[in-house]
């Protein structure tokens, strides 16, 4: 299974019964935690997060509405005598920000917490059996990244006939799936995609954070099963949007066309709003396949 579920989908402020930025990315047994804003905590009880099977926690930005529920996390995580390691990806200066608080505190974690710089740039975060993570750099008023969530390619379909065909032997058959050619014993060379075709498509989950539009990280979220983006304003205040570094419903419309998504999910809501139904209809004119973010739904990445 891969799935988000939405902990928190407001900006800035916890209003309207809306939380800061925070969600749960899982693919099989593994969560993710993509930003830690205040509440992420109480969220979790309440939608019954089994957040132990948290390994990995992305930070996008260092606005507190993103991490002020990190402290929190981390000293449950000792309270609770976790053990295994806890990855720690975000922006530099969020490891002086926390070591300070361990430090006053005269707190010592009981569990290995080991803390990743994302580099300005971005890159491979993180590079499990079957999922890999990126980030990418996004434009905010601070340096802030979004993550791409991607499965690894599928291993290739077997042509049976073809196969027995060309009587190639089944102790090859796991490197014709992961590509390989075959040479028979004669040496004439069997392509690959004689004998194979391709496997299911990978999957794959683009989180965009707090962002001006922009298209200047479309080639890292091409083709995606499902971008989430920010729409922090409905698209009549266009211009506060940009001055304050925020998109709108309509841009993030646009850029799902742009980016050839299959769906989209709008978040981060300012808390000027209080009823979100606009949001939906303005961005649906632009691409129908449109869901707004709601705390505790669950996104099926399929
Ligand atoms: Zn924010
Ligand atoms: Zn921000």
């Amino acid at each position: 299974m891969f799935a988000v579920t939405i902990l928190g989908n407001n900006s800035a402020l916890p209003m309207h019964d809306r939380h800061p930025t925070s969600q749960v990315v899982s693919y099989d047994e593994n969560l993710f935690l993509v930003d830690c804003g205040e509440g992420t905590q109480i969220q979790m009880n309440k939608f019954k997060i089994r957040r132990s099977r948290i390994k990995h926690i992305f930070i996008s930005h260092l606005h507190g509405d993103h991490y002020f529920g990190l402290p929190g996390l981390l000293t449950s995580y000792g309270l609770n005598n976790r053990q295994e390691p806890l990855y720690l990806h975000a922006p530099e200066p969020l490891m002086e920000i926390l070591d300070l608080q361990l430090k006053v505190a005269s707190t010592q974690l009981p569990y290995e917490l080991h803390f990743h710089p994302i580099p300005e740039k971005g890159g491979l975060l993180v590079n499990e059996k079957k999922i890999e993570v990126h980030a990418f750099p996004v434009i905010h008023r601070i340096p802030c990244w979004g993550f791409l969530f991607r499965e690894k390619p599928k291993p290739r379909k077997l042509d049976m006939d073809r196969l027995i065909q060309y009587r190639i032997p089944s102790s090859f058959y796991p490197r014709l799936k992961a590509g390989d050619d075959y040479c028979l014993p004669d040496g004439t060379l069997i392509k690959n995609e004689e004998v194979t075709t391709p496997g299911p498509e990978s999957l794959s989950y683009a989180f965009c954070a707090d962002t001006i539009y922009t298209e200047s990280f479309l080639d890292n979220i091409r083709g995606c099963t499902l971008l989430y983006h920010e729409a922090t304003y409905l698209d009549s205040l266009r211009e506060r949007a940009a001055e304050r570094f925020h998109s709108t419903a309509k841009q993030a419309a646009e850029l799902a066309l742009k980016a050839e998504t299959n769906q989209l999910l709008l978040g981060h809501f300012s808390s000027k709003y209080e009823g979100l139904d606009e949001f939906l209809s303005e961005a649906r004119e632009v691409f129908p396949s449109t869901q707004l973010a709601i705390e505790g739904s669950c996104y099926s990445i399929s």
